[in-house]
């Protein structure tokens, strides 16, 4: 086992009830992957700020029919930085997984630092510290999942936690689908190790 940093007890986190334990899991980051980023801002409300990507549905396809637990895995400065607290920030998580199951895609659940980058906790991407975080909290072997982003700190956080990681550009559809398509084929395959 890899030694685990040690991470700031506020992690703001849920798991859905309703799913078991699972060994591997698509991780997703959220702005940029799941919903349209705004330049220099934050989804601070759910009416106004979160636009799901055109892609994303179709994209989700083969994991919610091969039950491929899919866990958000998100920087959200902005709770430190003073501009949505904690129980906002829940409630419009709240609200995109209701959107998200809507569309027949259910979320395992979430890990978000909150933390401002002047904090310099281990949870916030670059560190790896929340994909270690879904590790404890899910009990998935990174290294068996993957992780799908858009920029290269999610590049680096999946480098340093051993995951497998696939980014995206919001402006390229093709690479959109192609990310998606190498983490399934991945996290759908046999474990490459056997059980401990
Ligand atoms: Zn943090």
């Amino acid at each position: 086992m890899h030694p685990s940093p040690e991470l700031a007890n506020d992690v703001l986190a849920w798991v859905d009830p309703g799913v078991g334990r699972f060994e591997r899991a698509l991780l997703l980051d959220r702005d940029g992957v799941i919903n349209v980023k705004i330049d220099d801002g934050y989804v601070l409300d759910f009416d106004r700020d979160f636009r799901l990507i055109d892609a994303f549905e179709r994209a989700m396809a083969p994991f919610c029919d091969a039950r491929i637990p899919a866990v958000i895995v998100s920087n959200q400065s902005c709770v430190g930085r003073g501009l949505i607290g904690r129980e906002a920030m829940r409630e419009v998580m709240t609200r995109v997984i209701a959107a998200l199951r809507s569309r027949g895609i259910r979320i395992a659940g979430y890990v978000i630092c909150p933390h401002a980058p002047d904090a310099r906790c281990a949870c916030r991407k670059p560190e790896p510290g929340l994909l270690f975080e879904a590790e404890r909290r899910f009990g998935i072997r990174l290294g068996e999942s993957a992780f799908i982003g858009d920029s290269a700190t999610d590049a680096t956080a999946g480098e340093r936690a051993g995951c497998p990681t696939f980014l995206v550009d919001a402006a390229d559809e093709a690479r959109y689908f192609l990310a998606f398509e190498q983490a399934y084929r991945l996290t759908a395959a046999p474990l490459r190790v056997g059980n401990e």
